[in-house]
């Protein structure tokens, strides 16, 4: 059995890939970073490079 270690965060504008593991869980959807968890409601992008999301 393979299990599905790496997944693209759930933030629709949001390209990174992350590993469950070090992801940020929430909502049953795994996020890259914090301030893709919550949303974006500071206006803060992710922080990673050819990332637009935020
Ligand atoms: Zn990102
Ligand atoms: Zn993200
Ligand atoms: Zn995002």
């Amino acid at each position: 059995m393979i299990a599905v270690t790496m997944m693209k965060c759930a933030c629709e504008s949001c390209k990174c890939v992350v590993s469950i593991a070090d992801a940020i869980k929430e909502n049953d959807q795994y996020y890259c970073c914090q301030a893709c968890a919550n949303g974006h409601v500071k206006g803060k992008g992710c922080g990673h490079n050819d990332c637009r999301c935020g």
